[in-house]
C-alpha cells in the first residue's frame, strides 16, 4: 500500500495539474490519487454530502494547504525540526473544555459592569439609513420579547439567517443570494462507554465509506478533568446531514443504536458496554463552498457592508470555514474596530490560506504535558 501511495504521489508530481477545478483535483495533485482515495474521499463526501468533484478547490486550499506527503513522512521518521500544526501531538487545552474561553470572557465583561444576556435570541434587526437601530430579543426560557437600541452590532448569527431577520427585508436578489448559500448540519451522538483507555487519539477521522460516522472524539484524551470518573469514557460520534435528511429527524434511540453499531463495526468498541448516551443536533455548522457561493457571498457582503455599525464574525456569521481560533480572532478584531473604526478588514482573517495548519511551530517545551 505504501508503495502504491508513493508511486501515485510521484505520478501526480510528474504531471502537475495547473489549475485544479475542484477539491478532488486539488488533493490528487498534491497527494496523489491513491491517498485521495483512502484518506480524503470518504470523509470529505460524508462531511459535505456531495461528490468531491463538486466541492470548490478553495476549500482544500484553505484547510489543508500546509500539509504535504513529504512533511508527513519526515514527521513519521522524526526528521523535521519544526512541525506542521496538523501533525503535532501535544497542545494546550483548557482543563474543562474550550467553553472556558467564553466563560472567562463573560467573567471579564461582568467585572467591567457589562451585561451579558444568555438564552436570548436576536429575532429581528431594524435598520434606518446606514445603521442598525434596534434589535428584537426573545428570551428562550420564558418567550418574552424586548427591543434594544445598539450602538454597535457584532453578529455571529448564521449569515443567511441574519439577512432574513432584517427589517425592512433586503431586495429580492439579496434574499435569493442568502437562500442559495447552504450550510451542512451536525448531529452529535454521545455514547457513555463502560471502560477506560479505549484508544490513544483525541479524535479519529473515519474515512470508511461503509459507515456513516465521520469523526469520533474521545474526551478522555483531551482533558481527564472533563470526565466524571475514571471508569467511564464519553465518546462523541459526529454525523453530518441536511435539514431534510432522515438522519436530522431520526429519534434519539435510533441514533444511539446506529453509533454503537458503527463503532463496533470499525473496531473502536469491542466488548465494552454502553451505559447511556444523548444526542445534540447542531444546525448550520459547515458553510458549503459549492456552486455560486462566491458570487452569492459577494452580494451579501456588498449589501450588508452599507451598515456602518454592523460587523460579521465567526464561521457562521461570515460564512467562512474558520476554526475556533480564527472565529475568536475575528471577534477580537471586531472589538478593536469599535474602539478604532476601520482598523481591521475582518474579511481578510483566514482568507489568504495562511491557515494555522501550515505554520511551523517550534518543538513543544518539555514541561507541556498531554
Ligand atoms: C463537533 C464540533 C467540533 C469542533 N471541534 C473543533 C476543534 O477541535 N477545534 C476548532 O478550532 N474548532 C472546532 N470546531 C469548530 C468551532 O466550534 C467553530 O469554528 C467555532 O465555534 C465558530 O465560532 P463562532 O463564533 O463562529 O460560532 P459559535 O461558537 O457557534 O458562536 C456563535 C454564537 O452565536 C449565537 N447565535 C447564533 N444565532 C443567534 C441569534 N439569532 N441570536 C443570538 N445569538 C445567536 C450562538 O448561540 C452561539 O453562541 C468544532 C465544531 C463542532 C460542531
Amino acid at each position: 500500500e505504501s508503495l502504491r501511495i508513493v508511486l501515485s504521489y510521484l505520478w501526480a508530481q510528474l504531471i502537475p495539474r495547473p489549475a485544479p477545478r475542484n477539491f478532488a483535483d486539488w488533493v490528487k495533485g498534491k497527494f496523489g490519487a491513491r491517498l485521495f482515495q483512502i484518506f480524503f474521499e470518504g470523509y470529505t463526501e460524508k462531511l459535505w454530502g456531495i461528490p468531491c468533484t463538486e466541492i470548490s478547490a478553495d476549500w482544500a486550499a484553505r484547510r489543508i494547504k500546509g500539509l504535504s506527503l513529504g512533511e508527513a513522512i519526515r514527521k513519521a521518521l522524526g526528521w523535521n525540526r519544526g512541525l506542521v500544526k496538523s501533525l503535532i501531538d501535544q497542545f494546550q487545552f483548557p482543563r474543562l473544555g474550550s467553553g472556558q474561553l467564553y466563560e472567562k470572557m463573560q467573567e471579564f465583561l461582568l467585572a467591567e459592569g457589562q451585561k451579558v444576556w444568555l438564552n436570548t435570541e436576536v429575532i429581528a434587526l431594524r435598520h434606518e439609513g446606514s445603521r442598525i437601530v434596534k434589535l428584537q430579543l426573545r428570551n428562550l426560557q420564558d418567550g418574552s420579547e424586548t427591543w434594544v437600541s445598539p450602538s454597535h452590532v457584532i453578529s455571529s448569527i448564521p449569515l443567511t439567517v441574519l439577512v432574513q431577520s432584517l427589517q425592512e427585508l433586503p431586495p429580492p436578489e439579496v434574499l435569493q443570494a442568502a437562500r442559495n448559500l447552504k450550510f451542512r448540519n451536525t448531529v452529535l451522538v454521545y455514547l457513555i462507554v463502560e471502560g477506560s483507555q479505549l484508544f490513544p487519539d483525541n479524535w479519529l477521522y473515519i474515512n470508511d465509506p461503509t459507515v456513516q460516522v465521520g469523526r469520533v472524539t474521545n474526551f478522555a484524551n483531551w482533558s481527564p478533568a472533563m470526565l466524571p470518573n475514571r471508569e467511564q469514557t464519553p465518546l462523541c460520534c459526529e454525523y453530518w446531514c441536511n435539514f431534510g435528511d432522515p438522519l436530522w429527524q431520526a429519534p434519539e434511540e435510533q441514533l444511539l443504536a446506529l453509533a454503537e453499531r458503527e463503532l463496533r463495526q470499525i473496531g473502536l468498541l469491542q466488548g465494552q458496554k454502553i451505559s447511556g448516551g444523548f444526542v445534540v443536533r447542531l444546525p448550520r455548522t459547515y458553510p458549503i463552498y459549492t456552486g455560486s457561493y462566491k458570487e452569492d457571498l459577494a452580494i451579501l457582503r456588498r449589501y450588508l457592508g452599507q451598515f456602518e455599525n454592523l460587523q460579521l464574525v465567526g464561521r457562521y456569521g461570515s460564512f467562512k470555514y474558520n476554526n475556533q481560533d480564527h472565529s475568536l480572532l475575528m471577534g477580537l478584531l471586531a472589538a478593536e474596530n469599535v474602539l478604532r473604526p476601520g482598523s481591521h478588514d475582518l474579511w481578510q482573517v483566514n482568507s489568504d490560506s495562511d491557515y494555522q495548519e501550515e505554520i511551523k511551530v517550534p518543538p513543544a517545551p518539555a514541561k507541556v504535558r498531554r
